[in-house]
């Protein structure tokens, strides 16, 4: 195999503000690795809380580019064993290589991922549409901008309650909000039944990461469901959350590619969370992974190219929540630049 890469700095369309600071670019890595002169990509963005950048990727493929081709590449899920061995601090290129082999994969087998693993598009959970943090007024006009099922709101700040009751009063639309990790327990415990109220279906990461023992609390007095999401970043993380959290965000860059999020989403149904599947400001070719894999979840947040204002291929195609692919093999994409 040969490996190669290219990174991009991307504007979003809105600067991106979540309790945790704002950005107006998202800098991302696409990663090719042909075969037989078929090619096959994957993406990883660089996210800051994660401490993996752009430039710490690269330096990943370039150390150690000789074992990254040398595999004989025959499935997926072998080469990711192998490539979390051989790069065991850097998730994000894991992933971004997985998904690479599994688009070289399908394309290999002549057959979109979705129908390699047997699943019917047809049950695919509509996506939401995040509004980043900003005045109330510019969330309300954000939000009617686009005309949308369902909204997952950024909160974290004094004015949540009002800011969720605006929007509420314009649009009878599905309301999830995202605290980032932002409240204490105290916070918490008031505003998620005033957000019941207000027709709130779900909050995702209100508690720091690490505070189990107030999640716990939480977990028994909520009258929301509760969804992990910096608390549940890889596989080993997914049983440490049953009896604190009621579901979990899996997010292929964090949790290091399609592979594991597949072993994931197995184990989070056997344990009877819910699931659901998030990005991390990810491009078509990223979002189209998370395309592939819907029909397996309860709640979809892949609402990365509608975010972007540039995007790096075509096949993913969105309209009032719904979404659809392009035809076409392994993750059915076409880059708009060919790597470089
Ligand atoms: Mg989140």
């Amino acid at each position: 195999m040969k490996v190669n890469y290219h990174s991009y700095q991307l504007p979003f369309r809105f600067p991106f503000t979540i309790s945790r600071g704002t950005k107006t670019h998202q800098p991302t890595l696409l990663v090719e690795l042909e075969h037989f002169g078929v090619k096959g990509y994957g993406e990883a963005p660089a996210i800051t809380y994660y401490h993996i950048t752009v430039e710490d990727m690269i330096r990943d493929i370039e150390s150690r580019k000789m074992f990254i081709e040398k595999f004989a590449f025959t499935d997926p899920e072998r080469y990711w064993h192998y490539l979390h061995h051989l790069i065991p601090g850097n998730p994000f290129l894991v992933c971004a290589l997985d998904m690479a082999a599994w688009d070289l994969f399908g394309k290999l087998k002549n057959k979109p991922l979705y129908q390699l693993w047997g699943l019917d598009m047809s049950k695919k959970p509509v996506t939401d549409y995040t509004i980043g943090m900003d005045t109330i007024e510019k969330m309300v006009s954000k939000m009617k901008e686009k005309p949308w099922p369902v909204y997952k709101v950024k909160v974290g700040t004094a004015n949540d309650i009002q800011m969720v009751r605006a929007l509420r009063e314009n649009t009878e639309s599905v309301i999830r909000v995202d605290a980032n990790a932002g409240w204490t327990l105290e916070e918490a415990l008031q505003k998620i039944p005033q957000l019941k109220e207000l027709g709130v279906e779900l909050v995702e990461q209100p508690l720091p990461k690490e505070n189990w023992e107030d999640m716990k609390i939480l977990f028994e007095r909520s009258p929301l469901p509760l969804i992990a999401d910096e608390s549940c970043v890889s596989e080993q993380d997914v049983d440490k959350c049953k009896g604190y959290f009621h579901g979990i965000n899996i997010k292929l860059t964090k949790c290091s590619g399609i592979t594991p999020a597949r072993r994931m989403i197995s184990r989070a149904r056997e344990l009877d969370l819910k699931i659901m599947i998030g990005c991390m400001n990810e491009t078509t070719v990223g979002s189209s992974a998370m395309a592939h894999l819907s029909p397996l979840v309860d709640y979809l947040d892949m609402d990365g190219p509608l975010l972007l204002n540039e995007d790096i291929a075509t096949g993913l195609e969105y309209a009032d929540g719904n979404f659809s692919m392009a035809g076409g093999t392994g993750l059915c994409i076409r880059l708009m630049t060919p790597a470089q």
